[in-house]
């Protein structure tokens, strides 16, 4: 079983197709998590991202070979995370290219520098829930970017590095095709958008698709500027674009609707950081703050604002841990206990071990059925099968890819475990 909101944004937006934007560019969509993009010049070809694996982008070369069989002479990265850099080799077809990128070009997901300290095996582990990776394609779904079903042979296997960093906004020819490539924090500060001044085609990266903004990623990120984000937002509505081409998730057409989806993400972005800080400002927990979010009525119903990857409320945490960091100023707080001396006050408290395993079986609230089950494990009580079996039922209702996926690895991996 599975969210019919999120099915349906799985079929519709990740169904595999090579998209003409306009004469000349092209976006392969459905065949990787992320989107790939093809300009065709005079006698070249320019790739823009290049997707998460060597079999993903083997597939999309395939389909962009049916319309030219010019030779690849540049690919640009939007930005560095893995899913958009990693079948480079397999686009360059053995050649030596040129592949631009941003300066600032580095991410938490590559040129990891072995010698710091950092929760790299933890990282690697929620990218796997988040992914879903070890699930298979049915139980998956989605992964809220991209299509549950996807190749993942050669993962990360195919990048090259940059060797033309772009310093700041600039224009370039590609052999006939003149685009802007254009500073655009968001996702991540190393963000380049392309717009296309001669067809209205715009290149956003990751700073919008069809789904509520990932501010935060479940599997682990350091803070992604909100404001930045937003402003970048605003900025590229100014290019009045025809077309809009994201990093995930079919084009957008049509110069209204175009700037329809972009200023009413930008809004949904400022709508969370002034809950957030209203919230902080008056002194309630990230608890009551994540809770009492919701988009206003004029935002919720756009469907590209379903939480089918990012979430309002883990958004608002990151936001507040993101500013004033982790303490929310309950002095509280301030003092530790440990996962298992709470749980023994907890079952002091219900009257025995017995007593908060049953409460815990007969709860029909999913989230406080988790967090009693999370006490009784504390102290090595064996609620493991109840605790993998909610999981599993949140798993059927969310609309959230990445929490459905981390939901039924976490139960998959208890179940796994050995009694
Ligand atoms: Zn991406």
């Amino acid at each position: 079983m599975a969210n019919e909101e999120l099915v349906a944004h799985n079929a519709t937006q990740f169904e595999k197709a090579i998209i003409e934007l306009c004469p000349g560019i092209y976006t392969a969509v459905g065949f990787a998590a992320s989107t790939q993009h093809m300009i065709v010049g005079a006698s070249s070809v320019t790739i823009v991202d290049t997707s998460e694996s060597t079999a993903a982008a083997t597939n999309v070369l395939r389909e962009f070979r049916k319309i030219t069989d010019k030779p690849i002479d540049r690919i640009i990265y939007t930005h560095s995370h893995r899913d958009h850099i990693s079948g480079a080799s397999v686009f360059a077809e053995g050649r030596e290219i040129e592949i631009v990128a941003h300066a600032d070009f580095s991410s938490d997901l590559v040129g990891q520098d072995e010698t710091r300290i950092a929760p790299a095996k933890a990282l690697g582990r929620r990218t796997l829930a988040q992914f879903g990776l070890g699930l298979t394609p049915q139980e998956r779904v989605s992964i809220g970017c991209g299509p549950g079903d996807r190749p993942t042979e050669g993962l990360g296997a195919g990048h090259i590095p940059p060797n033309r960093l772009i310093a700041g906004p600039c224009t370039m020819d590609l052999d006939g095709v003149e685009v802007e490539l254009v500073f655009a924090p968001g996702e991540t500060p190393d963000h380049i958008a392309l717009w296309f001044p001669q067809s209205g085609v715009l290149i956003p990266g990751d700073n919008w698709y069809h789904a509520f903004p990932n501010l935060y990623a479940i599997r682990g990120t350091p803070y992604r500027d909100f404001q930045a984000w937003a402003d970048t937002l605003t900025m590229l509505d100014g290019f009045g674009a025809q077309v809009l081409a994201p990093g995930h998730t079919r084009p957008v057409f049509g110069k209204d609707r175009v700037s329809e989806v972009l200023t009413s993400t930008a809004r949904a972005i400022l709508h969370v950081m002034q809950h957030t800080a209203d919230g902080m400002d008056a002194g309630l927990s990230l608890d009551d703050i994540a809770a009492s979010i919701s988009l206003p009525a004029d935002l919720a119903d756009k469907p590209w604002l379903g939480e089918f990857y990012g979430k309002a409320s883990w958004s608002a945490r990151a936001f507040a841990v993101g500013t004033l960091g982790w303490y929310d100023g309950n002095p509280t707080h301030l003092g530790t206990l440990s996962d298992k001396a709470r749980a023994k006050h907890m079952i002091v408290l219900a009257g025995g071990v017995e007593a908060l395993s049953a409460a815990a079986h007969a709860s029909t609230d999913h989230q406080w059925t988790l967090e009693l089950c999370d006490h009784l494990l504390a102290v090595g009580v064996d609620v493991r099968e109840l605790k993998a079996s909610t999981l599993q039922d949140l798993a059927h209702t969310e609309i959230n890819a990445t929490a459905r996926n981390s939901y039924l690895w976490e139960a998959k991996r208890l179940r796994s475990q050995p009694s």
